[in-house]
C-alpha cells in the first residue's frame, strides 16, 4: 500500500532521490535494500578514491545547500593523506524560509543519506561522521537515530560496513534553533559545543574543520544524490540536467499556487511550467506578481522575469539565485512592503549580532519597514532602505548580512509602486 504523502508523485517529476518516498516503510533498511540500497557503496568500495571523486565531478552535482559549489571539486580539497583523521559532517540545519526538503529526505529515506555519507567516507578516507540536525527538527533526530541504530544492527555502520572491512561511525547532533548555524563554520563551532558563530576563513573546513580536522561538509540533499550517481554513473545523472548543472533537485514550491509541495525536477526545469503545471496554476485565478526563486535570501523576480529555466547559471544571469530550492510564488494581491518586513523580521531575529553592518543594518531596516507598514513612511525612506541594504552587501562576516540585504534591494527597486501606495494613503489621511 502506498504511503500517504502530502504531495503524491506528479508525472512531471523526475524522481531519483525521492523515488522511494511513496513506498510503505521507505525509511527502513529492508525497503532500502530491496530497492537498490547499498549497491552504490559496494561499487564504490571497488573504486579508488580518485575515481569516486571523478564520478562525482562528472555528475556536475552542485551543493544543494544554497551556494551551488561543485561537489566533486569540494571533495578534492580534502587532504586524504593528512596525518589528521578526516571528519564528515552533514548539514541538516535546514532553516531557510521556503525550504523543507532535507527533512523529507531524512524522514522518508535516511538510509540513502547514510549510503551517500559512506561513499564520501571512501573518497576522503574518513571514519567518523555527524549529522547536524536543525533544532526545530527534533523529531528528525529520533528518525535519524533509528536509522543509524538499524544500520549498526545490520552491519551497515560500524567496524565492517556491508562485510567489506570498512569502518565508519555515524552520530547525530541537534542544533539549538539558530539559522546562523546553517553557515558551515558556525555549524562546526556549534557541533563542538561552542556558541555557533562563523569562523574566519581561511582556513576552510576542508583543511581545518571540526576540532581542527580536515572536514567534508555537505548538505543532506547533496549526500543523498551520491548513491544514484555512483550506481548509475555520473554521466547519467549529469544528463538529467543542463551543462554544469547536473541532475535533479527537490524543489519546495509554496505560496499562492493551487498545489504547493516538494517536487523533484531536473535542473533547467522551466519556472513557469513549475508554477502553472506542477503547482497547478495561481490560486483563485490571480495574476503572478513575483517569485522568490530559491528561498528567502534570494533576490525576487518580477512576473515578466520568470520565463526562464531553473538552473544555477540562468538564475545568476538574471541577478538571483537557485539557493536551497525554496520557491515562493506571490500573487498580484501581495503587499511587498509587508513581505519585505516579514523577511527582515526573520533576519533581524536570526542575526547573531557579531558584526555591526548585519546587527545594526537588519535592526534599522526592520524599523524603517515597520514604520512604512504602519503608514508612517517617508518618501526618503524608499531610497534609505535601498542604500542601507547596499551598504550591508559584502561587508558582513558571513552570508546572513547579504541574505537580508539582497531580497530587500530587489523588492524596493522592483516594487517601488507598493511603497508609493503607502505614501499616497498617508497623504490622503493628512488631507
Ligand atoms: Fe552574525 Fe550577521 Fe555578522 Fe553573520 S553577518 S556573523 S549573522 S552579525
Amino acid at each position: 500500500m502506498a504511503k500517504q504523502l502530502y504531495n503524491p508523485p506528479s508525472p512531471l517529476e523526475t524522481r531519483v532521490l525521492s523515488k522511494r518516498f511513496g513506498l510503505e516503510g521507505s525509511e527502513t533498511l529492508d525497503v532500502y535494500l530491496a530497492n537498490d540500497g547499498f549497491k552504490a557503496f559496494l561499487k564504490a568500495k571497488e573504486m579508488t578514491p580518485e575515481a569516486i571523486i571523478e564520478e562525482v565531478k562528472t555528475s556536475a552535482l552542485r551543493g544543494r545547500g544554497g551556494a551551488g559549489f561543485p561537489t566533486g571539486l569540494k571533495w578534492s580539497f580534502v587532504p586524504r593523506t593528512s596525518p589528521k583523521p578526516r571528519v564528515l559532517v552533514v548539514n541538516a540545519d535546514e532553516s531557510e524560509p521556503g525550504c523543507c526538503k532535507d527533512r523529507l529526505l531524512i524522514e522518508y529515506d535516511p538510509h540513502q543519506l547514510i549510503e551517500g555519507i559512506l561513499i564520501a567516507s571512501l573518497a576522503v578516507d574518513a571514519h567518523v561522521g555527524y549529522v547536524y540536525v536543525r533544532g526545530e527538527y527534533r523529531y528528525l533526530v529520533e528518525k535519524m537515530d533509528r536509522a543509524i541504530e538499524e544500520a549498526y544492527a545490520r552491519g551497515y555502520l560500524g567496524d565492517n560496513v556491508a562485510g567489506t572491512g570498512w569502518k565508519f561511525d555515524l552520530h547525530t547532533h541537534s542544533g539549538a534553533g539558530a539559522y546562523e548555524c546553517g553557515e558551515e563554520t558556525a555549524l562546526l563551532d556549534s557541533l563542538e559545543g561552542k556558541r555557533g558563530v562563523p569562523r574566519m576563513k581561511p582556513p576552510f573546513p576542508a583543511v581545518a574543520g571540526a576540532w581542527g580536522m580536515p572536514t567534508l561538509l555537505n548538505n543532506v540533499e547533496t549526500f543523498s544524490a551520491i548513491p544514484p550517481i555512483i550506481r548509475d554513473g555520473g554521466a547519467a545523472f549529469a544528463a538529467l540536467g543542463t551543462p554544469k548543472n547536473g541532475g535533479t533537485r527537490l524543489m519546495c514550491l509554496s505560496g499562492h499556487v493551487n498545489k504547493p509541495g516538494v517536487y523533484e525536477i531536473p535542473l533547467g526545469f522551466p519556472m513557469m511550467k513549475a508554477i502553472n503545471e506542477l503547482g497547478g496554476g495561481m490560486r483563485n485565478g490571480k495574476k503572478l506578481k513575483a517569485v522568490v526563486p530559491g528561498g528567502s535570501s534570494c533576490p525576487l523576480l518580477k512576473a515578466d522575469e520568470c520565463d526562464i529555466p531553473m538552473d544555477y547559471d540562468t538564475l545568476a544571469k538574471v541577478g538571483s539565485m537557485l539557493g536551497a530550492g525554496g520557491m515562493v510564488v506571490l500573487d498580484e494581491d501581495t503587499d511587498m512592503v509587508k513581505f519585505a518586513l516579514r523577511i527582515m523580521r526573520f533576519y533581524q531575529h536570526e542575526s547573531c549580532g557579531w558584526c555591526i553592518p548585519c546587527r545594526e543594518g537588519t535592526t534599522w531596516l526592520r524599523k524603517i519597514l515597520q514604520r512604512f507598514s504602519d503608514g508612517h513612511g517617508r518618501r526618503e525612506d524608499i531610497s534609505l532602505i535601498g542604500e542601507l541594504s547596499k551598504n550591508m552587501l559584502g561587508r558582513t562576516f558571513c552570508a546572513l548580512g547579504d541574505a537580508a540585504a539582497m531580497p530587500t534591494i530587489s523588492i524596493v527597486e522592483k516594487f517601488t509602486e507598493d511603497f508609493e501606495k503607502y505614501l499616497v494613503a498617508k497623504e490622503a489621511v493628512a488631507v
